[in-house]
């Protein structure tokens, strides 16, 4: 403690009167994990160090009253240790650089966690997520695709101040420009010194004399922007493309956040997807799957002829290599699938009857029916041609 009864803050935080700011900001972090009443619960002592580390911070770190105490031993009209008060003259404190406890403990303590600076320090715009319907080919493709994003910008006018053009835009009184305020409160531990938003200017340390009339005052605008969007070949449903900077505009100069676009896509006629293959169902009569044929299968590039063995079964499946949907991460191509469904021919005639019935002698293969119902059957037609070429 210096003579003149006042407090020698370097001191109490344990540095020399040449420290930097950064070693300043480091023994004030190491002291207040040390002293903060929630580690050292009912301990009076603790907690009139833990308010003397912080009164010394908020004036060693603020150059201009650093100046101003290292020129006179004091700030502003500082009253005796232990009475606590403000420090007049100076439009109150400065907050602590902008971190409040949280900050410092975030994680830590349970706290809400890192990156809640003060309302007028710069802020990263939110991100935002779009989801977009394409239809397979676009997604074995690629494509470029504009889509309509409705977001928060910047207001151009105002350029975020929120003020108009040219009108005064002024320091707030209440809290100094600083955005916050200071509050002494009592507890069991003794007096603490509280930081929250300056509730006249909204923590922003400004005062607008005239808002803006394209934003009222708010520094941003909803605008809906066209942007285009590349869709890389290969993309499934749930694929995510990131546009970096594309979502909503920062606060106080932070950059803006990023557009996601989840995609969706939509079922094919023809094709059926299975991750980077293709599947397509094909129909051949008997005689082809029995003798071995020639088809042609449809693909994305047109149509390519397929070797179908003789002796292809029903459902059975052929594969064509590289014939399948572009893979999105290390290239090449998935497999086309081809599906064999084998139909039986109906309705046939005379001929191809004989033929058939002939065939079956030949497989050895038993097409007679049982009883007498061949012969209903034929009576049943002969009664229909009658009956047709009576009423004809
Ligand atoms: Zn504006
Ligand atoms: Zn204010």
């Amino acid at each position: 403690m210096a003579a003149s009864g006042k407090k020698d803050y370097y001191d109490i935080l344990g540095v020399s009167r040449n420290a930097s700011a950064d070693e300043i900001k480091k023994a004030y972090r190491k002291l207040t994990r040390k002293y903060h009443p929630d580690v050292n619960q009912g301990d009076a002592e603790a907690g009139k160090k833990f308010k003397e580390i912080n009164e010394a911070h908020d004036v060693l770190s603020d150059p201009k009253k650093k100046a101003q105490y290292d020129q006179f031993g004091f700030v502003g009209d500082a009253p005796p240790p232990g009475e606590g008060g403000g420090f007049g003259g100076f439009g109150g404190f400065g907050g602590m650089d902008g971190e409040t406890l949280e900050d410092l403990f975030g994680g830590f303590f349970g706290g809400r966690g890192r990156g809640r600076g003060a309302p007028n320090s710069p802020r990263r715009g939110s991100d935002l997520e779009m989801r977009m319907a394409i239809d397979l080919e676009t997604a074995y493709r690629g494509a470029t695709k504009d889509v309509e994003v409705p977001r928060e910008e910047t207001c151009p006018t105002c350029s975020g101040s929120g003020a108009e053009p040219g009108s005064d835009v002024q320091s707030c009184q209440a809290c100094g420009g600083s955005g916050r305020v200071e509050q002494v409160i009592n507890t069991p531990f003794g007096q603490m010194r509280q930081t929250g938003a300056c509730a006249k200017c909204g923590g922003t340390g400004k005062v607008i004399t005239k808002r803006c009339a394209e934003c009222g005052g708010a520094g941003r605008v909803r605008k809906t922007r066209k942007l285009e969007v590349k869709i890389p070949p290969g993309v499934d449903t749930g694929t995510s493309l990131r546009m970096g900077g594309a979502g909503e505009a920062g606060r106080n100069g932070g950059p803006s956040g990023d557009l996601f676009i989840v995609l969706n896509v939509k079922p094919d006629k023809r094709f059926e997807r299975s991750g980077d293959d293709l599947h397509i169902s094909v129909e051949i009569s008997v005689p082809q799957a029995a003798l071995g044929t020639t088809i042609h299968v449809q693909t994305f590039d047109g149509s390519e002829n397929l070797d179908v063995p003789a002796g292809t079964q029903p459902g059975a499946t052929l594969r064509v290599r590289g014939r399948g949907m572009p893979k999105l991460r290390g290239g090449g191509r998935g497999d086309m699938h081809i599906h064999v469904r084998v139909t039986v021919p109906k309705n046939l005639s005379d001929n191809a009857k004989r033929l058939m019935t002939e065939l079956a002698d030949e497989l050895k293969v038993n097409v007679s029916k049982a009883g007498t119902k061949e012969n209903k059957e034929s009576k049943k037609e002969n009664l229909f041609d009658w009956m047709k070429d009576k009423f004809s």
